[in-house]
């Protein structure tokens, strides 16, 4: 039976979710329809429901109430609800713990803050305008890692808040080897490129029309936006759920390029599905969330690319995009679509690099941030840093701010542990959907019918239904069967890209 304290661990579990939630719609409305003049008291609002959820999490009595269930938990097999929930409620409370309220209260109004400098930096284009905020986000992410504590490096704790168990250390030896993969990959297929693959794609493209066919692609894979979801509109496409039943997608529309909308819904509507099919018998409580970001950002990037960017899908979509778009797209072949939506070229904007380069721009910024926190790059040369990186992995620099430091808006609420997410993110999901083909054969003729349940169902059962149970690594090697490693992902890169280029 289940002693009084898991009752009233549960309670208090819900009262918290409850509270992180209500955070999360303040965010969503900030970034979807708050005039700008509502900034300053969004930040306010913000503070207040983080610093009582901060402060319930870490109060005596739920400390209590945790060490009181010590016995219970030892006694129960470790991988099971009771355990799990136990364990994963201790996790966080240590965390929090260690970070003082007044430092999380100050870090909710930085971000606020940074966001509307960095709009106003975006505007003037220039980085100094964004510099004093980005210092002062520096400097706060410097403070949580020592509350945090480390022996290596401040970005260890940083890390490991966004990725369970996952150090600088692992990333590093993960993306050197893909690095010394991926430049060479890239650098092969320049000299192959004929630079034109995707001419069919720059032509100007209704946005109402291309938001309702980037909804029915969204709903083709299973994304449940009628009854379970939304889909709205913002300067950088994010996802947030408040439950698995109201879980929110955005995206932005290029009205001369048909794919920026299209593959933002396909990815988010990646994060969506995750948020719909997690474990709803643990709703409100640590358990009812995802895994790591990384392994989020590997279910975004399994649908945008792995489905979304395969002949396969193209097979079956390009009769339905040329429904609503006969003048631009009838004439063309799926293997049209697949070379135009496949173009490998160094580029400048991370979030619309190719699958090749991609990684690269992250690791830009992963070493970037380990530099300023290890104190060995100032914020005020982060520009030139940033250029001179830019020009080693990628051959190119950028022109302006806008397409340089400036491009996305993950530096003005954060400061580190956030990018390593992103390429972790591929190199799970090319292990899942390995293991997953191996599982499901025929995936691929599956999707030129536009059958996307068979991957759905798999991934729903093997990693949103686990919820948070499982650390990243660990879920991923119950999920595939070994540990995370870049094989999976350089076979796919190189089966792909080396059919697509002839290298
Ligand atoms: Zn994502």
């Amino acid at each position: 039976m289940q002693p009084e304290a898991y009752r009233k661990l549960l309670e208090r579990l819900s009262e918290i979710a409850d509270l992180h939630r209500t955070a999360a719609l303040l965010l969503w409305d900030r970034l979807t329809c708050m005039p700008p003049g509502g900034a300053a008291a969004r930040g306010e609002q913000l503070a207040t429901v983080r610093r009582l959820a901060h402060s319930r999490l870490t109060s005596p009595e739920f400390g209590e109430l945790l060490e009181a269930l010590r016995e219970y938990e030892s006694s129960l097999p470790p991988d099971g609800d009771e355990a799990s929930m136990v364990r994963v409620a201790r996790r966080h409370h240590d965390k929090a713990t260690r970070i003082p309220a007044e430092l999380v209260a100050e870090r909710a109004r930085a971000a606020a803050a940074g966001h509307e400098a960095w709009l106003k930096a975006r505007e003037a284009n220039r980085f100094e305008v964004f510099r004093p905020a980005l210092e002062r986000t520096v400097r706060l992410s410097r403070e949580i890692a020592s509350a945090l504590g480390y022996t290596l490096s401040p970005l260890d704790p940083l890390i490991d808040l966004a990725e369970p168990g996952v150090d600088t250390a692992f990333c590093r030896s993960l993306f050197d080897e893909l690095r010394k993969a991926l430049v060479p990959l890239a650098r092969a297929i320049a000299a192959k490129s004929p630079g034109d693959e995707d001419a069919i794609l720059r032509q100007p493209f209704d946005p109402d029309l291309q938001l309702a066919m980037g909804k029915e692609a969204v709903a083709a894979i299973g994304f449940d936006f009628q009854r379970r979801g939304r889909v709205d509109l913002s300067v950088h496409p994010f996802t947030t759920s408040f439950s698995p039943d109201d879980t929110r997608i955005t995206t932005r529309i290029d009205p001369h390029d048909f794919t920026n909308c299209f593959y933002s819904l396909l990815h988010e509507a990646g994060h969506g599905l995750y948020e719909q099919g997690l474990p709803r018998q643990f709703d409100r409580t640590v358990l009812c969330a995802s895994a790591s970001a990384g392994v989020h950002e590997s279910q975004s990037r399994l649908w945008e690319n792995f489905v979304g960017r395969s002949l396969a899908f193209w097979r079956f979509f390009l009769p339905r995009a040329a429904r609503y778009f006969p003048e631009q797209l009838g004439a063309w072949t799926p293997e049209d679509l697949y070379r135009a939506v496949n173009r490998v070229t160094p580029s400048f904007i991370r979030t619309e690099a190719d699958e090749v380069t991609y990684n690269l721009h992250v690791m830009l910024r992963f070493d970037l941030e380990q530099e300023v926190l290890e104190d060995r790059l100032a914020v005020a040369d982060l520009k030139e840093a940033w250029n001179h990186k830019m020009q080693e992995y990628l051959g190119v620099v950028p022109p302006d701010d806008l397409r340089g430091i400036l491009q996305d808006i993950h530096w003005s609420g954060s400061f580190g542990g956030d990018f390593q997410g992103y390429t972790l993110g591929n190199v799970m999901a090319a292990q899942l959907y390995e293991a997953a083909g191996a599982e499901c054969p025929d995936l691929g003729a599956a999707f030129t019918r536009g059958h996307f349940q068979d991957l759905g169902e798999w991934m729903r059962q093997r990693v949103h239904a686990q919820g948070a149970r499982f650390e990243p690594l660990e879920l991923i090697r119950r999920a595939t069967g070994r540990p995370l490693d870049a094989a999976a992902y350089l076979r796919y890169l190189r089966e792909k890209f080396g059919q697509l280029y002839g290298v």
